[in-house]
């Protein structure tokens, strides 16, 4: 069977995906942009700190930026999973989990990323909930709460330093023995944050709500809120095994034009960048789209 030709394929058709695609739309670029549906603040309620869709639903503003989108004939929008891509005479042939298979000239990822959960029953009925992974998108609607912070050395410094403008009452959780220094530890007890370093053995939830936090010495803490600093993953191994050079922290390296280190490949919004919030990805997308169009039109001018 024939693969199909585009200019350009986007992989991911989140907040970054969209963004560039609403770009090449207008740009009259022949694209099809490729999505499972699996953005990283699915589970959360509400999304916050986006300019005119503060105290919004993710999934709202997802399908009223698809449909914003839709409007230009020449975008293509497919649900299914991109499992491979490999480079040929015209650029790059993406191969779907279906076995369909399409030709481009230019691939964006805008692929995100996935969190990773530590094994502690409960947390994952709670993320986006009731524990939060950043206080600008969600600190306003649990204010002068008190608050867990589930992290360790200098991440757990950062974040209690910064949630004091949200609320007094901090309680940091560093499951086991803490690596924090001893200065930081001092610095953190002046400010009257309790370091509590038992091991957790789960949390107690009702439809992600978060109530209690038990220990593995059978003590538990009655808990509202948390916050979460957790490890991720590329949620797409799709560039590396393109060649993509990935940064020491695990996002693909970009320049900013938002190419990757391979040619006529890029990269934009969470996959990477530290900055996660809807606004940043949104930005990174259209540069994205814009420079790829950039691109394209030099080639053949
Ligand atoms: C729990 C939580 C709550 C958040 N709340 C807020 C908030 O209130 N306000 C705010 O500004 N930010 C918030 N954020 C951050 C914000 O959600 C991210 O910055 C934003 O989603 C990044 O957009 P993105 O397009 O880069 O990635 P994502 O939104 O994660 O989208 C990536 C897309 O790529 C798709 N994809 C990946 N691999 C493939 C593949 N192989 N084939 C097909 N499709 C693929 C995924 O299905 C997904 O749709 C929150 C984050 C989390 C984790």
């Amino acid at each position: 069977m024939e693969s199909k030709n585009y200019e350009v394929i986007i992989i991911g058709g989140s907040f970054a995906g969209l963004s560039a695609a609403l770009a090449l739309g207008r740009a009259k670029r022949n694209i099809l942009v490729i999505d499972n549906n699996n953005s990283c603040n699915k589970q959360a309620p509400k999304a916050h700190n986006f300019l005119t869709w503060d105290n919004s639903q993710p999934h709202e503003v997802l399908s009223e930026g698809k449909k914003d989108v839709m409007n230009y004939p020449t975008v293509e929008f497919k649900n299914g999973t991109a499992s491979d891509a490999k480079k040929n005479s015209g650029g790059f042939e993406v191969i779907l989990e279906t076995g369909e298979r399409f030709n481009t000239k230019k691939l964006l990822f805008a692929t995100g990323v996935s969190d990773l959960m530590p094994e502690i029953k409960g947390l994952q009925s709670c993320w986006g909930i009731s524990v939060l992974h950043c206080p600008y998108c969600h600190g306003y609607e649990v204010k002068e709460k008190k608050t867990a912070v589930f992290a360790d050395g200098i991440n757990a410094l950062d974040i209690c330093m910064v949630l004091k403008q949200w609320t007094n009452e901090i309680v940091l959780l560093t499951n086991g023995k803490s690596i924090l220094k001893k200065r930081h530890e001092e610095r953190l007890r002046s400010h009257d944050i309790e370091i509590i370093e038992k091991e957790i053995s789960g949390l107690e939830q009702k439809e992600g709500n978060i109530t209690k936090v038990f220990f593995k010495d059978n003590s538990q803490l009655e808990i509202p809120v948390m916050y979460a600093k957790l490890e991720f993953k590329q949620h797409c191994d799709i560039p590396e095994k393109l060649g993509c050079k990935m940064t020491k922290h695990g996002f693909i390296k970009i320049d900013e034009s938002k190419k990757t280190t391979v040619h006529g490949i890029y990269a934009a919004g969470d996959n990477t960048s530290k900055g996660r919030t809807i606004s940043l990805a949104v930005a990174a997308g259209t540069v994205a789209g814009m420079m790829i169009n950039g691109e394209l039109s030099s080639e053949s001018f």
